[in-house]
């Protein structure tokens, strides 16, 4: 506890010199570039010829979610951010999320703005996928997202593999074949850049800046993380809007657009 108010105090006082916080995730300004593009971009045609689009009300409500998700408690859930090789945690929640959505889209008693929020919070763990694994750096750039993302769990390296063998800033070994993501320790004395032995750190600004992370242009491979971010959630929107109980189904689509509803 003593260790994780030491670091509420470094994040607070981060926040008080205009400093970018340690967050574990792209930067706020970029997740609501991401998510607003491509909700502005996402259109279904429905119910003859119809194209229908998110509203800017819509649009604002997911993109206020998605933020959120860097609040402060929420930081530290490793799952909410594919943090720390928790991909079991991290695409368990984004299919529970999907069918949340859905699901509350087309109940029999709507509750549309949950389901807004839903797919938000959603998006955030998506688009921090390719911030904060090795995806990047296993090879893959646009158009090749994680097809497993929104459709199964999966997991990828396993506690005892070593990922970043010589340094927990550089990959290396099996770090290079299989998918990991950056650790942020915050219970070990002071060590807010520790790491379990042989794994990566997600890097912090100021204390430890290199890592695995690609939550800004000044790291190596956010261009290429931003690209698949962009994709990988226009396709789990595709996800959505495909799914049997929405894809014709006018008022449904409508009502999670929040088009002429209320
Ligand atoms: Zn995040």
């Amino acid at each position: 506890m003593k260790n994780a108010i030491i670091l509420v105090c470094l994040l607070l006082l981060g926040f008080l010199l205009g400093m970018p916080s340690p967050a574990l995730a792209f930067k706020v300004p970029i997740h609501e570039q991401i998510t607003r593009e491509v909700l502005a971009d996402f259109q279904v045609v429905a119910g003859g010829q119809q194209t229908l689009k998110f509203t800017d009300y819509a649009i604002d409500q997911i993109v206020k979610a998605n933020k959120d998700t860097d609040d402060l408690p929420n930081q530290f859930n490793s799952e909410k951010h594919f943090d720390g090789e928790d991909f079991l945690g991290g695409s368990k929640r984004v299919m529970d999320l999907k069918e949340r959505v859905i699901s509350k889209v087309t109940s029999d008693s709507p509750q549309a703005t949950s389901a807004r929020n839903d797919l938000g919070t959603a998006l955030h763990t998506i688009q921090d996928f390719y911030a904060h694994s090795n995806w990047v750096e296993l090879g893959h750039s646009s158009p090749n997202i994680n097809t497993k993302i929104g459709r199964e769990i999966f997991s990828g390296a396993d506690t005892k593999t070593l990922t970043c063998p010589t340094d927990p800033a550089i990959l290396g070994g099996e770090g290079l074949k299989q998918l990991t993501s950056g650790y942020f320790i915050i219970d070990l004395e002071s060590r807010i850049c520790g790491v379990p032995q042989g794994k990566c750190r997600h890097g912090a600004p100021l204390v430890c800046p290199d890592g695995l992370n690609k939550d800004d242009d000044s790291r190596p491979g956010f261009l290429t993380a931003r690209t698949l971010a962009v994709n990988a959630s226009r396709d789990y929107l595709d996800q959505i809007f495909s799914d049997s109980r929405i894809a014709g189904n006018v008022n449904v689509i409508k009502l999670l657009m929040r088009i002429n509803t209320n």
